[in-house]
């Protein structure tokens, strides 16, 4: 195991120590933030309950003997895309510096009352942003169950397409409208057909659903024409966040033939704040993928014996306007874990770039709904509530088939295991509000 993992470091600022702290030393996420009066945005580390600001720890000369000049530069950055092109060897030099400066046996940082004053920020004060400018974003549908309840709902007799476990599926999505975290929801309209097969009408969506994923962010990339290759991934692959796919089912119905998803999916895609690394989930790797007797071999470009599952606990919970307003919790709606996917984070890149696709960094892809093979592990309302037929109760006993204004969405992650410290994600949150007049710009 890396030093950066020991679950009995522990750190000098008190809060990273709290049990159930999602930011505790083991983790260290990099997000992007700003500070009152100053909008030029900063590279952060999130520590307990502060930020720790990383251009000014490279600027104080913190970082010099430890992370090559690049790494101090590109952390100096107004987004992550430059940190991001380096690679794993920069990634990892700069998490070890950050945990032995953070350490609560070093007391470089610690009694230098100077530096802590500059480098440090408590996470209540700062705003977050998108830790990256977003090139280009994917979302595959990954999940067996997923696809079989959905494929069950619209085509009983056929609900897993005869690919489906041949290849990762996916869709080329839209990253001009992914948002960070506690960025408002507006109600979306668009074309859609009633049930009865009258005409087309355009107007405000009625069928409003999250989906609960894991997104992956991209280092390096490859040059167009080039593979990465599964054995490689990880030098690629530099972390990962909880991301909300807001989806419009009455959109998505009408207009997925044959081309699949297009408006339903355009308008809001939600992503947690910090990108937890790779490095950081290394003590949560479990075997992948999961595979039975009956499942297909898979062609060579997809089979790693070094591939693996990350074990990353999840939570969907919702808020409506009147539980907030009156203090009530939220109402937990489904449980589902990561490593349940059939397809693993490694096979998706893989296969995303097997035509020689490139990638760059800052590109984003994520898993497709995270469900399981319980009712309350179903990664999306349409599902929980069976395209509406069971509806779910809220905590202040009104009942939902799909969202309503006001409503907010709450994903949690976290990832825990025998001998490593638990790690968290930070919140993905989102309320949706009421549709806008439409304006043509
Ligand atoms: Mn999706």
């Amino acid at each position: 195991m890396n030093v950066t993992n020991d679950p009995n470091l522990t750190s000098w600022i008190d809060s990273a120590n709290e049990t159930g702290c999602d930011f505790p030393i083991q983790n260290l996420p990099f997000g992007l933030f700003t500070v009152a009066g100053d909008d030029r945005p900063r590279i952060g580390v999130a520590i307990g309950d502060m930020v720790m600001d990383c251009g000014a720890l490279g600027r104080r000369g913190l970082l010099d003997d430890h992370c090559e000049p690049a790494a101090r530069d590109a952390l100096a950055g107004t987004s992550l895309n430059e940190f991001l092109a380096l690679g794993r060897m920069h990634w990892r030099a700069v998490r070890e510096r950050m945990s032995a400066l953070l350490r609560s046996d070093m007391p470089v940082l610690k009694d230098d009352m100077d530096a802590r004053e500059a480098c440090f920020f408590p996470l209540c004060e700062v705003e977050l942003h998108l830790p990256m400018e977003v090139g280009d974003y994917t979302d595959f549908y990954a999940s067996l169950s997923h696809a079989t309840n959905i494929g069950s709902m619209f085509r009983p007799d056929n609900p897993l397409m005869p690919n489906w476990k041949h290849l990762p599926v996916g869709y080329h999505g839209r990253a001009s409208s992914i948002v960070v975290s506690g960025t408002p929801i507006v109600r979306p309209a668009g074309q859609t057909i009633a049930a009865d097969g009258a005409d087309p009408t355009d107007g405000n969506v009625r069928l409003l659903d999250y989906e609960l994923e894991v997104a992956f962010v991209m280092g390096p990339g490859n040059e167009m024409g080039d593979r990465i290759d599964i054995e490689s991934s990880r030098d690629h692959l530099f972390g990962v966040m909880l991301m909300n796919d807001w989806s419009a089912r009455d959109i998505q119905k009408w207009e997925y033939q044959p081309l699949g998803p297009f408006n339903a999916k355009n308008f809001a895609t939600t992503v947690s704040p910090w990108i937890v690394t790779l490095d950081a989930l290394e003590p949560f790797m479990v075997d992948g993928p999961p595979r039975t007797d009956d499942d297909p071999a898979n062609l060579d470009y997809l089979v790693s014996e070094k591939d693996f599952g990350v074990d990353i606990d999840l939570t969907v919970s919702i808020a409506s306007e009147g539980m907030r307003d009156a203090g009530v919790e939220p109402t937990l709606i489904s449980r589902g874990n990561y490593a349940d996917m059939y397809w693993t984070m490694s096979q998706m890149l893989a296969h995303h770039t097997s035509t020689g696709c490139p990638m760059r960094p800052g590109d984003m892809y994520a898993s497709g709904t995270v469900s399981g093979t319980t009712e309350d592990s179903r990664g999306c309302l349409l599902e929980r509530t069976w395209r509406g037929q069971n509806p779910i109760t809220l905590g202040d006993g009104t009942e939902r088939k799909f969202l309503a204004d006001g409503d907010e969405v709450i994903i949690r992650g976290w990832c825990q295991a025998e001998g490593a410290a638990r790690i968290g994600f930070g919140d993905c949150r989102g309320v949706v509000v009421p549709a806008r007049e439409r304006v043509q710009a």
